[in-house]
């Protein structure tokens, strides 16, 4: 199955440091990283001193009843973004997660929610959900603190 993982787009990223906020309101301002922080613009780890933002941000574009936004870490800055998107993001790949997905209408589909253990294999999980036919695409969430990490979505959906 020909899978693929989506970081934040950067066109959004762009508008929202045009903007000076994030599409919340929540002011775009520099913070120096400790270095651990996990960043969804290009879903690597942000390297000590540098420049990051904590914004809000929602997959979503437009008005859904299943919207969730929440507390992300992203480079204040533009970067490269994340290039690798037929690749489980390596920085998640050991994470305690939870895959929540959806089906063609947007609505969740309850029933192939999963939750992972870092040792589990989560490229396998995430075949198995897309495998099946009432799932749309999926988003990886942090099991934790219910952050987003990422879009995954079948190529050629
Ligand atoms: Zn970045």
């Amino acid at each position: 199955m020909e899978i693929r993982y989506t970081a934040i787009p950067a066109d959004r990223l762009t508008a929202m440091r045009a903007a000076g906020q994030d599409e919340h309101g929540n002011k775009w301002q520099p913070r120096v990283a400790e270095g651990w922080e996990p960043l969804r613009c290009c879903l690597q780890r942000a390297e000590r001193d540098e420049d990051i933002a904590l914004i809000c941000y929602t997959p979503w574009t437009e008005a859904s009843p299943w919207m969730e936004a929440g507390p992300i870490f992203v480079h204040h800055e533009e970067c490269d973004g994340y290039a690798e998107t037929d690749q489980y993001p390596e920085l998640f790949r050991t994470n305690k997660v939870i895959l929540n997905p959806f089906d063609h209408t947007g609505a969740r589909a309850y029933d192939h929610i999963t939750f992972l253990d870092p040792e589990d294999d989560h490229v396998a999980a995430v075949e198995h959900i897309l495998s099946q036919p009432d799932v749309a695409y999926l988003h990886a969430r942090s099991r934790e603190a219910g952050c987003f990490h990422f879009l995954v979505t079948p190529t050629g959906h």
